[in-house]
């Protein structure tokens, strides 16, 4: 699935590979090929637009590397941005089925592979959760598609409601509720009638049975191959009936893939499963990851990155050892460690982390020594000159005075600073001659 979509991207992504450096009207130039690549597979306008946005901004800035190019970068950008719109806030979890009987009201166009996915529902929830399950279709319409049900029930092994001619879906669904509560079946499938559009009489029909059945979750079931129309189905019945979830069928065949990234922008509903074909077991549970995987193909690239910049943290780590074990520990080096503290979630998150610490990041806000700190700490290292900062010991009482003003801060602030860096300087030169100092920067980044 999503082949197009990956080829696309794979091509403008290989460009990218290959080049060396990467300027900012490259970024540009290749989102703007992404976003036609989203378009053509079907990712609405403004979902499209957010998404290069987002990307942009995150490109923009990003550190990049030594051993990969920027191209792979914005390539694990691309990536982790599209697992957090196809996941969305929250996971797409199990299926609600506590309180048996629970009904489970699956609605959808006509064709949309309704039925098929009912079944396949089923056979899941008693092969792998143990249940037992009731099947009720309510297309009283279409008797062959009552028939077909009965018959897929009988497939994969679960019980369907018997059929009788002549009621409508509302009495059926009053009897499928009475025979599952007094059969002892844990789940039961109320599968609505689909008409080939939507209409009024159709939402109708299907509001009084949820009405009746007061059902647990409401699935849809759309066809993954109509793209856009798939969004604005959901949109429809969630609007009409309320929705829990979404069902994507056909996703095995050469769909443009969009209709994924969309629908979870576009409605807000959990894509739950998706149909993998024909057969009784061709149904997955939908996973962010292994989609925007799918869709872009480049889990090699993605797991690159990853790689590298877990390289490029213990390179760093072991060249700020190297330093600092020669007592070389000037302004930079306490700035970078008071960024990457405010990186990890500050000193309070920092310390909430740590076993035990919990009462001393207490004290340590009741002292002061709070994330603030942090900044204005970072904002008089700011205010230092290129040399003072590699050299504290220049700083005289006109230099700080400068530098406290130029932070907006008291002289006195710079002091408890500069104080604080002479102690860290000293700490991290014991720590070097004993060892274990690679360790402990490690640990801190
Ligand atoms: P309904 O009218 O919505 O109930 O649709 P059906 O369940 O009858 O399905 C219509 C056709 O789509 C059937 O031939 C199914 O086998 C097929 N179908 C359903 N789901 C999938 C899927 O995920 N992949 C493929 N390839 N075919 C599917």
């Amino acid at each position: 699935m999503f082949e197009s979509l990956s080829d696309r991207l794979g091509s403008v992504f290989d460009r990218l590979t290959k080049q060396g450096a990467l300027s900012e009207a490259d970024v540009i130039a290749a989102l703007r090929e992404v976003r036609v690549a989203l378009l053509e597979a079907d990712v609405s306008l403004p979902v499209a637009r957010d998404f290069i946005k987002r990307v942009q901004d995150k490109a923009t800035g990003s550190a990049v590397t030594k051993s990969i190019t920027p191209g792979q970068m914005v390539v694990k950008i691309v990536h982790d941005e599209l697992i957090r719109v196809l996941a969305g806030d929250e996971p797409a979890d199990a299926l609600k089925i506590d309180s048996p009987p629970a009904a489970i009201l699956m609605v959808g166009l006509q064709g949309s592979g309704k039925t098929t996915t009912t079944a396949k529902l089923a056979k899941r929830l008693k092969d792998r959760n143990g249940k037992r399950v009731l099947l009720a279709s309510l297309d009283t319409n279409r008797p062959a598609a009552m028939e077909q049900l009965a018959i897929l029930a009988a497939q994969v092994g679960v019980d369907s409601l018997p059929i009788v001619k002549g009621e409508s879906a509302v009495q059926i669904a009053r009897r499928a509720k009475t025979q599952a509560a007094m059969g002892g079946y844990d789940v039961l499938f109320l599968d609505t009638a689909g008409r080939l559009h939507i209409d009024e009489v159709l939402m109708d029909e299907v509001q009084a049975v949820r009405d009746i059945a007061q059902p647990r979750e409401t699935l849809l079931v759309v066809d993954g191959l109509t793209g856009q129309d798939a969004v604005n189905v959901a949109a429809e019945f969630d609007g009409k009936v309320g929705i829990s979830g979404v069902v994507l069928t056909r996703m095995d065949g050469d769909g443009r893939g969009g209709a994924a990234l969309s629908m979870r922008a576009v409605t807000g509903k959990p894509i739950r499963f998706v149909g993998l074909g024909e057969k009784m077991d061709a149904l997955e549970t939908f996973e962010a990851e292994r989609v925007a995987g799918r869709i872009l193909g480049m889990g090699d690239i993605v797991a690159l990155v990853e790689r590298a910049q877990e390289t490029f943290e213990a390179e760093q780590a072991e060249r700020m050892a190297r330093r600092f074990s020669k007592g070389l520990f000037n302004m930079n080096d306490l700035k970078g460690q008071l960024e990457q503290m405010q990186k990890m979630g500050g000193m309070q998150g920092l310390m909430g982390m740590l076993p035990g610490m919990g009462k001393m990041a207490k004290q340590a806000e009741e002292a002061g020594f709070d994330d603030r700190m942090l900044r204005r700490q970072v904002a008089l290292i700011n205010s230092m000159t290129k040399k003072e900062r590699a050299n504290p010991d220049l700083l005289a009482a006109s230099r700080k005075k400068r530098i406290a003003a130029g932070a907006g801060l008291e002289v006195s602030e710079l002091n408890r600073l500069l104080k604080q860096h002479k102690q860290m300087a000293e700490m991290m030169k014991k720590m070097g001659k004993g060892g274990g100092m690679k360790q402990a920067i490690k640990q801190m980044m």
